[in-house]
């Protein structure tokens, strides 16, 4: 009797390591090359299906409907996962609050805001409230060490900052510095409020700034309408 079973490049089987390979948890979510669909939709022996999974906003209902491979091998949350890993390229948010089209997920300042209170909690719970005085002023040490004074040290970063912008070589340490030493400098509570509002405001958008850096490198290449719709 025949073996009818032919070579597998022939019937273009994919292999089990072609196949984990397009679906493991830490490649960027791409559109699957159809060849290796079909192979393994031709693979009798593949756990992989084509399943269709509907994710809905949860906030205005939009729905996104696809088909994503799965596995039987996947528990439901899983093969669920397989979507929001795609949505999530798209501009979607889609973690443990629930599932968001990229027009209401949460803007990224209130996500760091929030980081932000967060670790205002955990510093009250390790330290309890702390009440010290503001020691600032034009004339304290802009740090540690008595280099030169506060206002100076203020004028100097502000310089510095300037001339960074003018040549394109504004960075995050120099954005930063800027606003610590002119809240370090001011004296008046009013003043000094509305500086170390400008500090942490520096802060979370230094935060925000790395987070686009990692989602960039996270996004996959060429990755069609990825992130992005405003
Ligand atoms: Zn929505």
């Amino acid at each position: 009797m025949n073996d009818h079973r032919q070579p597998a490049e022939q019937l273009g089987h994919a292999s089990a390591e072609q196949t984990a390979a397009a679906y493991s948890a830490d490649t960027a979510p791409a559109p699957l090359p159809p060849a290796l669909v079909s192979a393994i939709l031709r693979d009798p022996d593949s756990p992989y299906y084509p399943s269709k999974i509907v994710v809905f906003c949860d906030e205005c209902g939009t729905e996104s409907a696809r088909d994503y491979m799965v596995s039987t091998e996947q528990t439901s949350a899983e093969r669920l996962e397989v979507a929001r890993r795609h949505l999530r390229a798209e501009g979607w948010q889609c973690d443990a609050t629930g599932d968001f089209c990229p027009e209401h997920r949460t803007p990224p300042s209130a996500v760091v805001l929030a980081e932000v209170a967060y670790e205002r909690a955990r510093q009250d719970q390790r330290w309890g409230e702390q009440n010290h005085p503001d020691g600032t002023g034009p004339r304290v040490p802009a740090l540690v060490g008595a280099l030169c004074y506060a206002d100076e040290a203020a004028d100097r970063a502000r310089l510095a900052c300037q001339s960074a912008a003018r040549s394109g070589k504004t960075t995050w340490r120099l954005v930063l510095g800027e606003e610590v030493l002119e809240a370090l400098a001011e004296d008046d509570p009013a003043k000094l409020r509305s500086e170390l509002l400008q500090v942490a405001a520096v802060a979370v958008a230094w935060v925000e700034a790395i987070d686009r850096r990692q989602a960039a490198v996270e996004r996959p290449s060429g990755g069609r309408d990825a992130g992005n719709r405003r």
